[in-house]
């Protein structure tokens, strides 16, 4: 079985990222800037924010983050984006999520500019990316999991994938991505029949759930290309806390062909595609003479 390595790889894309913000420098045109908003006290949230910042800085894009309290009036947070919509340097702009409950999610999104965002959280590029225009933006997940695929040169033209999950802002957009790359998709959920059986005709199975370790060996084809995208943090026995995926790693990893690890596997290349995302908007935006082919 081979690993594959998120951290890596995503190493390489950011790599490939950095020499193009050079490249804008070295035309002089400054760095475009990522604009993220950290609302609330969410733990995780905080450390996806820190990860963001940190890979911004290492391939030269600006960061400039928010962080503001769950008491922060909803007005006051639409008028920052606002703000951030109008500034020229900024292409690329987040709201982390979860949002505290009494947000209004959908609503605050929404005042994003959406030649902006970062995520493609937004229906006008989630309508763009469906309806096969090549020229917009991807959401980050699914697009780092067909990145990480290209890079080890898996092919996923004709092969039978099945994605367990259907959220929208990781299994639906991974469906249609893998169906733009030709392969025969099945979509699975919560109130999927003989989700071990539909799984097991896999080639490649994709697990996005967000249940600890719930995929074990008897859910997968032998030879299957295995990723985990699902991130879960569990209490083990021994009251220490343990971050794993919605794959039991142990018992997969004996008979799959390729897997993603959790921690290390998805999650890095997700980080990675923001910063692709924030420079290829800020390509767009500006019209610049940049080709964004950052293919192995
Ligand atoms: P979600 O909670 O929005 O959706 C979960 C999906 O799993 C649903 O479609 C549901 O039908 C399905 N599901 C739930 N229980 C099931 C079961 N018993 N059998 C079959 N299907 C079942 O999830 P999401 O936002 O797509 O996130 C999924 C996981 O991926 C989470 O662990 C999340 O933390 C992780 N995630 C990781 C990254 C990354 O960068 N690696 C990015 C986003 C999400």
């Amino acid at each position: 079985m081979q690993i594959l390595d998120g951290k890596q790889t995503a190493a390489y894309y950011r790599s490939k990222v950095a020499l193009k913000v050079e490249e804008l420098k070295k035309n002089g045109i400054a760095a475009p800037r990522l604009a993220a908003f950290l609302i609330g006290d969410n733990i995780a949230s905080a450390m996806y924010i820190k990860m963001k910042e940190k890979a911004c800085a290492e391939v030269g894009i600006l960061t400039r983050t928010h962080v503001l309290d769950a008491k922060t009036p909803e007005a006051e947070i639409i008028k920052l984006i606002k703000d951030e919509n109008a500034d020229p340097q900024t292409s690329g702009i987040l709201v982390q999520l979860p949002l505290p409950k009494h947000y209004d999610e959908k609503k605050i999104l929404s005042y994003i500019e959406p030649s902006k965002d970062a995520d493609c959280f937004l229906p006008q590029n989630i309508g763009h990316m469906f309806l096969g225009d090549e020229t917009t933006v991807l959401p980050c997940t699914p697009l780092g999991v067909m990145k990480l695929l290209k890079y080890y040169k898996i092919d996923v033209a004709s092969k039978e994938v099945c994605i367990i999950g259907r959220s929208n802002i990781v299994g639906k957009p991974l469906a249609f991505l893998m169906l733009k790359d030709n392969a025969t998709v099945t979509m699975c959920h919560s109130k999927t029949r003989d989700l071990k059986e539909v799984a097991k005709r896999a080639d490649i199975l994709v697990a996005a759930i967000g249940r600890a370790k719930m995929i074990d060996s008897s859910y997968v084809k032998p030879g299957a290309v295995v990723v985990d995208v699902g991130i879960n943090h569990i209490e083990k026995p021994d009251g220490k806390h343990e971050t794993c995926g919605d794959c039991d790693f142990e018992s997969v990893s004996k008979i799959a062909s390729y897997m993603t690890p959790v921690p290390g596997g998805v999650g890095p290349m997700t980080i990675a595609m923001v910063l692709y995302n924030t420079l290829y908007n800020y390509v767009l935006i500006k019209k610049l003479d940049i080709k964004m082919d950052i293919e192995p």
